[in-house]
């Protein structure tokens, strides 16, 4: 395989880094395009903002969903214009406000952030559309809300956008994301439906919207085992629900956002053996940046050791399961043995994977983490220790490292 002939030559002079694949990563979001030709994606750049991924994903026609003003900047450096940026997240500050306000679209998240984002339209004698985040009166498997810290109640959203007496700004689109990482398409697409009916109440109530934006809940097998999310099914009936919403509709764009979907398989953590030694009858390999480097396979084996349920519920984006990672090496043709890989960092807390089968591994021997495309590099400590950060490589299309 062409991947581990690069993984090996990067290995020669680097202890530890990550590998991107543009390959792969277009492979994703070409998947996306063809079955949902009548959406628009915005890619959650927290999930992996490095530039070169952020330029790949622009390329293909995605817009950004920020988490913050500097995703905001992110976006435009990578070359998007502020109309496709849309930034939402709670808690924003004042200074984000300002900062933000004619270079994204703000999606506004509190009844009292609207009016902040109405105070700073005033100042600078502008009218300002924003998207409103709805926590709305359903959730993926009920019919009733959830409490959440995320948007507008549904209902006080509808009361405040009926009586709405600002003058700087305008309710142009709204926003609605519950859940992550969900794999049956039937439980999505019964979310889309309930969307398209919540769009429809607000088409009417803001005399017309320009976007709905769905979120995410995409969701990446981890698990080798696992089934993937049948992207065609779910298609066919988001089409159904899309078609019905057009016809009365048709100006109004449908947004869905992907985070994961778009890079976690096409990401690779790639560290080094540097030592190995037997306690007590416990073979240990150690590895260079374990926790540090890479958070969320340390994260799942604290959930094994302390969860006393055989599956525990995955808690996005630190948790998703036990096994939602693949330690793999290059050397073939020795035996086995059962192993602890656990890291150089002065914490026991350090462990990738406790008592797993592996050929036996030796000083300068190279381990691969999968999935290490999102909430990888950009969600790990990397300050603690004040050890050197792993580098993050990019494999172009055309087989190029950057
Ligand atoms: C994190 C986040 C996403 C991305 O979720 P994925 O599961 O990575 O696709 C999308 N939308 C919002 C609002 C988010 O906070």
């Amino acid at each position: 395989m062409e991947l581990k002939k690069v993984i090996s030559k990067c290995a020669e002079t680097r202890d530890s880094f990550y590998l991107y694949d543009e390959k792969g990563i277009l492979e994703s979001v070409e998947n996306l395009k063809s079955n949902f030709p009548e959406t628009e994606f915005l890619y959650s750049i927290k999930c992996n903002p490095d530039p070169r991924v952020l330029r790949c994903v622009f390329c293909e026609g995605f817009g950004a969903d920020a988490a913050s003003a500097g995703e905001v900047r992110l976006a435009h450096e990578a070359g998007l214009p502020s109309e496709k940026i849309f930034y939402s997240a709670p808690g924003k500050s004042d200074n984000d406000i300002e900062e933000t306000i004619t270079s994204s679209v703000i999606i506004a998240d509190s009844i009292d952030e609207i009016g902040r984002v109405q105070a700073a339209a005033e100042k600078r004698g502008m009218i300002i559309n924003i998207g409103i985040r709805i926590d709305p009166d359903f959730t993926f498997d009920s019919d009733k809300g959830r409490p959440s810290k995320f948007g507008i109640d549904e209902e006080q959203a509808i009361e405040f956008a009926q009586n709405c007496h600002y003058s700087n700004i305008k309710i142009t689109g709204i926003h609605v994301h519950l859940k992550s990482q969900e794999l049956s398409a039937d439980v999505l697409a019964s979310y889309y439906k309930k969307m398209f009916r919540l769009a429809e109440k607000f088409e009417k109530i803001c005399g017309g919207l320009e976007y709905v934006n769905m979120g995410s809940g995409i969701g990446v097998n981890y698990a080798e085992n696992e089934e993937p999310l049948n992207i065609s099914s779910l298609a066919s009936d988001f089409r159904s629900e899309f078609e019905r919403f057009r016809s009365s509709y048709q100006d109004t764009k449908v947004m869905i956002e992907t985070g994961r979907y778009a890079v976690c398989r096409s990401g690779y953590y790639v560290t080094k053996v540097m030592d190995r030694k037997v306690s007590r009858g416990k073979t240990y390999v150690l590895l260079k940046n374990t926790l540090n480097a890479f958070m969320r396979p340390s994260l799942a084996e604290l959930v094994r050791h302390y969860s006393g349920e055989s599956s525990p519920a995955g808690t996005e984006p630190l948790f998703t399961s036990e096994d939602a990672f693949q330690f793999l090496t290059l050397k073939e043709g020795v035996p086995e043995e059962t192993v602890t890989l656990a890291g150089n960092l002065c914490t026991a807390a350090d462990v990738f994977a406790a008592d797993i089968r592996m050929p036996k591994l030796e000083r300068g021997d190279i381990v691969i983490v999968t999935n290490a495309g999102s909430y990888a590099a950009a969600l790990s400590p990397m300050q603690f220790s004040s050890q050197e950060k792993p580098e993050e490589l990019f494999l172009t299309k055309d087989g190029k490292l950057q």
